[in-house]
């Protein structure tokens, strides 16, 4: 089998209100795109990568020398040829792998008519466990609705989320607001749903200090880990000596030599493997198996996905054993999806893994074609801004706070 043909195209899907976080705002909607890649036995595989635009098009586009002639089975081959450790120096193109390798082992399940979890050795579950994912939300542009700001507004949004989906592990996205009114709002969660789980996750804007501060706060409640509290391996552990609540990280463990590094000397207590941020399912597999062999423990940890990527995360998710923790997912924060018939369900917090073969997911090309429409008529948005605090940017650690 040989790929014939590669094709990116990028769409603008809809949340139910614009999330704020530490860095800027997702202003109303996620930025995909989505790659297909066609063989000469006419089979086509589905793979996705956050943001896009013409250069995001023309990135994926450009791999077709590279690839066009290659077998998709030839995993490995293929990660040399995108992504050999010192060609990468000059071209980093880990994501645009990990979004051609998706599209891959969609391709060899197709054709050995197993679902992608049968590639990486079988599935342990059937159905992968999912927190929510609440972050501090402007009102919908349109009907003025789902404000998330105050510690009252969180409550309820988490009350209306656990009835919808029945989540009971909850990740508060943080660093927008000073810590100390994050972290009422944070033990107000904790209040009212004394039974589920938590974690936090201010994305690295405390300081050393804060962090350890904001730590001792919160150790009496029912905390799964404290996410990536402040930046670097060095402030991380620096955090980690003075606290007793489990670290994780998808900022400063996202390949292997940060992994080794960490084992070497630990900073980081739970590795969050990002099918897109490592390189594709494979990479994130053979890092759980390395975690494993260290007894470390991983989650699934989202950059924001469409179906095609939610996918990837639950093939993943149901092969890996040292997985103690329900995993990520913005899925929920999107009002539709590009697949046929809308969105995956949730029920009682969990997604079902697919069992169709290769990704098991059918992708509704009228709505690629309509979403790829709003993206020409609506344009991207700059991740690392808010359209609210025009001239406002964040310093790490940040003191720059929003006024809630
Ligand atoms: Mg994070």
């Amino acid at each position: 089998m040989k790929i014939t043909d590669i094709r990116a195209t990028t769409v603008s899907v809809p949340l139910e209100a614009p999330l704020r976080h530490s860095n800027g705002t997702h202003w109303g909607r996620f930025v995909r795109t989505i790659v297909e890649v066609e063989t000469d036995e006419g089979i086509v595989g589905f793979g996705e990568m956050g943001g896009g635009g013409e250069s995001a098009e023309m990135a994926i586009r450009g791999l077709k020398p590279y690839l066009v002639g290659h077998d998709p089975t030839e995993f490995e081959a293929m990660r040399y040829k995108i992504c050999n450790p010192t060609a990468s120096l000059y071209n980093n193109r880990t994501q645009l792998h990990a979004s051609i390798e998706f599209a891959c082992l969609d391709i060899v399940g197709q054709k050995l008519g197993v679902p992608v979890y049968k590639l990486l050795g079988g599935k342990l579950r059937d159905e992968v466990q999912f927190a929510s994912y609440l972050f501090f939300r402007y009102p919908n542009e349109a009907t003025g609705e789902g404000e998330v700001r105050t510690p009252e507004q969180l409550v309820e949004h988490t009350r209306d989320l656990k009835e919808r989906f029945g989540f009971t592990t909850h990740k508060l996205k943080g660093g927008v607001f000073d810590p100390q009114y994050e972290l009422d709002c944070y033990l107000a969660l904790a209040e009212a749903f004394p039974l589920d789980r938590y974690r936090f996750d201010p994305n690295s804007v405390y300081s050393v200090e804060q962090s350890i501060e904001f730590a001792k706060a919160i150790r009496h409640i029912n905390n799964d880990y404290f996410e990536d509290p402040t930046w670097g391996l060095n402030g991380m552990r620096k955090v980690r000596e003075k606290i007793d609540i489990p670290l994780s990280t998808n900022t400063v463990v996202v390949n292997f030599e940060q992994l080794a590094q960490n084992i070497l000397n630990p900073a980081v207590d739970v590795i969050l493997l990002d099918t897109t941020f490592w390189g594709g399912v494979r990479a994130c597999h053979k890092a759980a198996v390395v975690c494993e062999t260290f007894q470390y423990s991983v989650a699934v940890h989202s950059s924001g996905e469409l179906g095609i990527q939610l996918a990837t995360m639950l093939h993943l998710g149901s092969t890996i054993a040292n997985m103690p923790f329900a995993i990520d997912a913005h899925y929920h924060q999107l009002t539709d999806d590009i697949l046929v018939g809308g969105k995956m369900a949730y029920k009682n917090g969990a997604i079902a893994v697919p069992d169709k073969p290769g990704l098991g997911i059918e992708v509704d090309r009228e709505k690629v074609r309509y979403y790829a429409e709003e993206f020409r008529r609506l344009g991207g948005y700059a991740y690392d801004r808010d359209p609210m605090r025009p001239d406002w940017y964040p310093i790490v650690p940040n003191d720059r706070w929003a006024n809630p």
